[in-house]
């Protein structure tokens, strides 16, 4: 990308992301177009607020324009415009190519996914759902201006485009821009004329963007005089008596960049050792960025009402979704984003704001047991990576685990449910991990586990394999992969009075041996099994290994050379396997029969027989030997 020297406008392309989202925006049918006040408002507070931050070690940057930040939004009927003014930071002429012509936040980008994965149509209705940022303009202008001067720079920048697939950018004269700031002029569509009349473009600011840390005015035409239509006070400071929730559920729209209602709002001030505000919000929908590889979380740090940083990663990674500000009193102002991570203060605070957050989830399930499935409906698989990362809080965390099982049906189930519903004898807790509930629920591997009234586990959450093998345990009783090891049912009556089936007969042992000398390098052990009742054969790890579950996706993934071989369980009180037992030594069948259920079980467990060719023969000399 070269720099305009002159003052000729420089024609560019915009980014190819930036086209197709342009493209919806233009055509976009939407009819709540309202979103693109508070997205431009959204930035102009943003711009006042890096300012606010960059004045802290610099001063003089205060010197070219007024001191107190404002954002001034002016109506012109009769010219069809609307011009949104801040004395914020203001954008170089490089920012500004780089902020107005790419993708830069990953949000948008997100967005852009997802709007990509959806049908045909649906796109506009996200657009509506969540923040689409500056692009928003295009919504309701078929032209846009931006003229701005970044504090302390010499020159100001003027960005234009009709937002079909171009921008100009060009050094500007001086007079065009505000002294410090941004000034960006919409040209109105004509269906979009409404945005200058005064009542309804001050009902939509006041509505959506009253609480902006930032004072808003209102000229309701170029020559009339301002008016305050927003204070700019911070809503955390107020007492939350004296909040209502439409203010909070506002708040929470205009600074977190969610189009929902908030599922909880949690405000309060920390006192004694530490002194702090926290206003933070859980969302009723998953956040876009939710699962972004670098899992950050967008909780703002201020210091005295100052925003410094929203990357300071007040929260551990697990409670990312939760959306709001921290403001300390005892943070240095003057303290630099990079040493904010070592200060001891943030430290109490991110300890302070997590277990709190933690405690209020606790509450939620125990007051509002709905509400509090929703949520963990929507962040349950996102928490549960606490379980394996924080080992400190993990006991909180498996209490507010909830999960679907084999006794629960459609319903979730706690470990303090589990646990109560117990058998006599059993030492663990029993779990099976996999990809799909409905598979889960019909592997092989639980029918011992279900005919003993033991309720298994299902987790069909990817995170699920990790934790579960972090040697996690419940009051005392260890996670257990049903798919791992011996099943020990034995000491575990069967739930409908039934004795435990005796040991298999000798005919039976003799066929087990057998295969297992057939079978050879294939599998690590074949033996009779304990946790079949009627499936005839299943695959699990052997003792100490890796659940197959969790060496499966690692395998998947390619972390991982060498997989342990599997154990073949055989159901001896299995008719089909009883009369296998019955076949004479040297009858052809059996080794047929051998390779026969191995792939079976591998069927089973959704993989692919080991030879499939091997297979169709095998299969078809049997079918062929039933019909003789
Ligand atoms: P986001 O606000 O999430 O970063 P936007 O699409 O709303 O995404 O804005 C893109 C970028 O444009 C901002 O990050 C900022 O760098 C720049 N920008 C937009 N409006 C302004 C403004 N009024 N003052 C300064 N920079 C701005
Ligand atoms: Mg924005």
């Amino acid at each position: 990308m070269t720099t305009t020297t002159g003052t000729a406008p420089e024609t560019r392309s915009f980014e190819a992301d930036v086209a197709r989202l342009l493209h919806m925006m233009v055509h976009s049918v939407y009819s709540d177009k309202d979103v693109f006040l508070r997205e431009l408002i959204s930035n102009a507070a943003d711009a006042c607020e890096k300012l606010r931050y960059e004045l802290l070690s610099n001063p003089a940057l205060a010197a070219d324009g007024d001191g107190q930040p404002r954002i001034t939004v002016t109506l012109d009927p009769d010219a069809r415009q609307i011009t949104l003014e801040d004395n914020g930071i203001g954008m170089s002429e490089v920012e500004m190519a780089e902020a107005l012509g790419t993708i830069a936040r990953s949000g948008t980008r997100a967005f852009m996914e997802r709007v990509t994965a959806a049908q045909e149509g649906e796109g506009a209705q996200l657009i509506g759902q969540f923040g689409v940022g500056f692009y928003s303009a295009f919504m309701v202008a078929d032209r846009v201006d931006v003229f701005s001067r970044r504090a302390g720079a010499e020159t100001a920048a003027h960005w234009a485009s009709d937002g079909l697939g171009s921008y100009t950018i060009q050094l500007a004269d001086t007079a065009q821009a505000p002294a410090r700031g941004t000034r960006i002029i919409l040209h109105l569509k004509e269906d979009a004329a409404s945005y200058t009349e005064p009542f309804t473009t001050r009902r939509i600011i006041t509505a959506q963007s009253g609480h902006v840390p930032v004072p808003i005015f209102l000229k309701e035409r170029p020559d009339a005089e301002e008016k305050q239509i927003a204070d700019g006070a911070a809503l955390w400071t107020r007492p939350r008596s004296e909040i209502t929730a439409e203010e909070y559920t506002d708040f929470y729209r205009s600074t977190a960049g969610q189009f929902d209602e908030p599922a909880l709002t949690l405000h309060y001030r920390a006192e004694g050792l530490h002194e702090y505000s926290v206003l933070a919000f859980l969302p009723s929908m998953r956040p876009f960025d939710l699962f972004d590889p670098d899992r950050a979380g967008r909780m703002k740090l201020y210091v005295r009402r100052v925003f410094i940083t929203d990357e300071a990663q007040i929260l551990p990674r697990y409670l990312r979704f939760v959306r709001g500000l921290v403001d300390s009193n005892d943070l240095p102002l003057n303290v630099s984003r990079e040493m904010i991570q070592e200060s001891p203060v943030l430290a109490a605070i991110q300890k302070g704001v997590a277990n709190r957050i933690l405690s209020e989830l606790d509450k939620l399930a125990e007051k509002d047991r709905d509400a509090y499935l929703k949520f963990w409906e929507n962040f349950g698989p996102v928490l549960k990576e606490g379980l394996y990362e924080d080992h400190a809080r993990r006991e909180t965390l498996l209490g507010l685990a909830r999960f679907k099982s084999t006794a629960g049906g459609e319903n979730w189930r706690s470990l303090k449910d589990y646990v109560e519903a117990i058998r006599d004898n059993q030492t663990a807790i029993y779990y099976a991990t996999g990809t799909d509930l409905d598979r889960l629920a019909a592997s092989p591997q639980l029918e011992g586990f279900r005919a003993r009234g033991i309720e298994v586990l299902l987790l069909a959450d990817q995170v699920d394999s990790f934790w579960v093998t972090a040697g996690a345990d419940y009051q005392g009783k260890p996670f257990k992969s049903v798919t791992q090891g011996l099943a020990d049912l034995g000491l575990i009556p069967l739930a409908d009075g039934e004795a435990p089936a005796a040991q298999a007969s000798e005919e039976v042992s003799g066929f087990i041996a057998y295969v297992k000398s057939v079978l050879g390098e294939q599998v690590s052990d074949v033996r009779a099994s304990e946790r079949l009742t009627e499936s005839a054969v299943c695959l699990v790890a052997p003792d100490n290994a890796m659940d197959r579950q969790l060496e499966k996706l690692l395998a998947g993934a390619g972390r991982l050379d060498q997989t342990a071989k599997p154990v073949l369980e055989i159901n001896p009180r299995h008719d089909l396997i009883a009369r296998l037992g019955t076949l004479a030594e040297g009858d052809s069948l059996r080794e047929d029969a051998a390779y026969l259920l191995l792939d079976e079980a591998r069927i089973a467990d959704g993989e692919l027989p080991a030879d499939p060719r091997a297979f169709s023969a095998r299969l078809a000399r049997m079918i062929g030997g039933a019909i003789k």
